[in-house]
């Protein structure tokens, strides 16, 4: 079969040539119906230096899959079900679930697997793990498009809010007005946030930020981020702060952004120690009681399940953010480059494989 991927980890990318994979127990064979290339797949390509563990890697995790086949065990799904493919498929079977932390079953981040440590779903075929716990029916009068959204934007950029753990009436910062800070503005208006400020420049996503419950949008490029937000609340601090855009430097501003005691949730991989410069210091000497989280996204069925009943009842339509559309597995290569180049009017892209 053929996919698209890491030939070269760090350096070429391209198509490969790969046997079609045999789903073991609980497990499943599945073919796109759509995918959703992303911000991550870049990073995973290209970025953290040269890991020859992902040469020829087949990138993608971010899916809607139809059942092709089923290993040994599974008793729910049928060959044919079309199903929500979360990013993060852990195995269940780990002693890190036991203790609460199931993103990281099998080590650091393993419970992401789907285009990292395993082929992805830039392909005709791809395996899904433990498929009746990690994967989720989409309900009645819940569209292809904004199913998709939910296996990676959605539980990301939710995720961040559930970190910085947004209550009633509290004030928000949402640095990013990508797909995920986009959908992090989503959640902390559900969560009853009162003031939401997002940080973001391109147009088409601030337009979003607003029509998702952000009150005010500072352009980062037009200044210090701290300094514009500070003039907005007359020198008052935030309650919350979600990180969902920009790289470690976030790290120091959210300090300084959220007042003592007050929740910063990370969604942004570190991989440079973050710099937390003496102004931080200055301002909080990290005993400010900070609650700091950063978090990888949660995946799983039931998460999903949750979250595709927020969009069938009407509380958030993710599919507004889907502004390129492409077609089959030979238009991966342009998709990808897309996310590469982050034009002005990109928000997020959708390739449509076997509808
Ligand atoms: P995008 O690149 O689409 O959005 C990033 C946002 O951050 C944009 O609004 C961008 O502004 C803004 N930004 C860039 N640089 C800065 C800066 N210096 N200061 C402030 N804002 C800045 O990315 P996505 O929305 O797709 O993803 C966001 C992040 O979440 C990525 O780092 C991604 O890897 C991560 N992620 C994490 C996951 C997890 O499980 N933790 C899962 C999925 C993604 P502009 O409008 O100018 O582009
Ligand atoms: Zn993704």
């Amino acid at each position: 079969m053929k996919g698209f991927g890491t030939i070269i980890h760090g350096q070429t990318v391209g198509f490969l040539e790969k046997n079609i994979p045999e789903p073991g127990p609980f497990e499943a064979l599945m073919e796109p119906v759509v995918i959703a290339p992303c911000t991550s797949d870049v990073h995973i390509a290209f970025e953290q230096g040269h890991n020859p563990a992902r040469n020829n890697r087949i990138l993608g995790h971010e899916s809607v899959g139809r059942i092709v086949k089923l290993g040994e065990g599974c008793t729910e799904y049928k060959v044919g079900d079309v199903v929500v493919v979360p990013c993060t498929t852990p195995n269940w079977r780990t002693l890190e679930v036991q203790d609460g932390a199931f993103q990281h079953s099998g080590g650091l981040c393993q419970g992401m697997r789907i285009g990292t440590s395993q082929d992805g779903v830039m392909a005709e075929y791809y395996l899904v793990n433990d498929v009746e716990m990690n994967t989720a029916r989409i309900p009645e009068g819940v569209s292809l498009e904004s199913a998709l959204m939910v296996s990676d934007m959605m539980t990301t950029g939710f995720h961040g809010v559930e970190l910085a753990d947004v209550q009633f009436g509290d004030s928000v910062v949402v640095i990013g007005t990508g797909p995920v800070g986009l959908m992090s503005i989503a959640a902390a208006k559900l969560r009853g946030a009162g003031r939401i400020i997002a940080v973001g420049s391109r147009p088409k996503c601030v337009e979003l930020a607003y029509y998702y419950g952000a009150n005010e949008v500072v352009n980062y490029k037009e200044g210090d981020i701290v300094e514009q937000i500070m003039a907005l609340t007359g020198g008052r601090k935030v309650d919350r702060t979600v990180i969902a855009g920009g790289g470690t430097e976030q790290l120091p501003i959210a300090y300084r952004l959220t007042r003592p005691a007050g929740g910063i949730g990370d969604l942004v991989a570190a991989d440079t120690p973050p710099r937390l410069d003496t102004d931080t210091a200055a301002f909080c000497r990290f005993v400010a009681h900070h609650k700091f989280s950063g978090g990888l996204c949660p995946g799983g069925r039931r998460r999903a399940e949750r979250l595709l009943d927020l969009i069938k009842y009407g509380r958030v339509d993710p599919s507004l953010m889907l502004t390129h559309k492409f077609n089959g597995l030979e238009s991966c290569p342009d998709a990808f480059e897309l996310m590469h180049k982050k034009p002005q009017e990109l928000v997020k892209p959708i390739v449509y494989m076997n509808v």
